[in-house]
């Protein structure tokens, strides 16, 4: 057995890997498929590199099924860069664009899009700070909208779509996928563009996985510093310059560790196991823990929660980690609690979450 110690890892991002993925870069580090060097070292144009972004990108066409009209990029800048190169791209001089702000992300995204040009809010969960996703009839959507954009899982407020929003024939939807990108199945044929930073779900930080429908490079100014631009970037298979090549390896990794698991199905299962187990400590807790979403938008990735005082809450986070469950302090914009339960965290470090809570409830509820 490994003497190694692992600990029961929720942070938000960059976050838990799965242990298989680090173990196989471990021992790839050194010496990759007999090259005599590794990953990091080597040309982003040898042919073994190729390999390895080809064989992520059909790997990822396979595990979510992508359509033919798709392309898929590797870019970098995280999903910060994508909340102004979506606009840049796909919302043509003149034109305005539709978001939908359930949270912190997608909130984030308008600013930065509204910078460049005009945008409208379709929702605004705000005034009830984003506890919930738009009701039926609450989204109000302009026809001639460039595109709608919404954040599919809010890491912060763990608000989390679970079909697409209805938008107007022939606007495309963008969507922030950052947080629950490979959690589940997802129909990409409904979709203009999706993109996700890779920390959370998919692999290191350094890597933005950006999918894109064909047809909407046509918009593509071509004024557009290269690096900004999708076209170029699509054209290139994202070698247009030097690609963050050891986190697309990483991506590599998780994914052939994903077609092990059985796919998105499979994995979904395993996600939703892990937060019924949260979800219904925190129900059964009389009230001591009370989770911020309201329970039809609940995410199914992370799980921001409050307990009766901020002395017990910051009492939960020091106990919890001398327990080795790190990661646990929520996001300073809704306090309290958060726990991650990303795809790489194993079923028995959620099992131990729900252990913990109850025993710390006991002692001190
Ligand atoms: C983490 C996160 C971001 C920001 O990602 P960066 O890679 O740090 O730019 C954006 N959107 C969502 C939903 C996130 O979870």
């Amino acid at each position: 057995m490994s003497p190694i110690k692992r600990v029961h890892n929720f942070n938000a991002g960059p976050s838990i890997l799965p242990l298989p993925v680090l173990e196989r870069a471990q021992a790839e580090l050194l010496d990759y498929a007999g090259t005599g060097m590794s990953v990091m070292e080597m040309s982003h144009r040898s042919k073994e590199f190729e390999a390895i972004i080809q064989t992520a990108e059909a790997d990822l066409r396979e595990l979510m099924g992508i359509p033919a009209n798709y392309k898929v990029m590797f870019l970098q800048g995280g999903a910060s860069l994508q909340f102004a190169m979506v606009p840049m791209n796909l919302r043509p001089a003149g034109a305005s664009a539709d978001y939908i702000v359930t949270g912190s992300w997608s909130r984030t995204a308008m600013k930065e899009a509204a910078k460049l040009g005009a945008v409208r809010t379709a929702f605004n969960g705000e005034g009830e700070n984003y506890t919930r996703l738009p009701a039926e009839g609450e989204l109000s959507f302009d026809p001639k909208a460039a595109y709608v954009h919404f954040c599919h899982n809010e890491t912060i407020h763990g608000v989390e779509f679970k079909s697409e929003p209805a938008v107007p024939e022939g606007v495309p939807l963008v969507c922030d996928m950052s947080s629950d990108f490979l959690s589940q199945p997802v129909d990409v044929s409904k979709y203009g563009l999706i993109y996700a930073g890779a920390q959370k779900n998919a692999g290191p930080a350094g890597v933005t996985i950006v999918i894109i429908r064909e047809d909407l490079l046509a918009r593509v100014p071509g004024n557009l510093p290269a690096l900004l631009n999708y076209q170029v970037m699509a054209e290139s298979g994202s070698l247009h310059n030097t690609p963050p090549c050891f986190a697309i390896y990483m991506v590599g990794l998780v994914l052939k560790w994903l077609k092990d698991l059985g796919g998105l199905n499979a994995m979904y299962e395993i996600n939703r196991e892990k937060a019924e187990m949260i979800y219904k400590a925190i129900d059964g807790s009389g009230g001591y823990y009370r989770g911020h979403a309201v329970p039809e938008a609940r995410s199914i990735m992370n799980i921001p929660f409050r307990m009766p005082s901020e002395e017990l809450e910051d009492l939960f986070v020091k106990e919890a980690k001398k327990a080795d469950l790190v990661g646990l302090k929520g996001h300073r914009s809704v306090g309290g609690l958060r726990a991650s339960i990303y795809n790489a965290l194993p079923v028995e470090s959620a099992r131990a979450l729900v252990e913990f809570m109850a025993d710390f409830q006991q002692k001190h509820g």
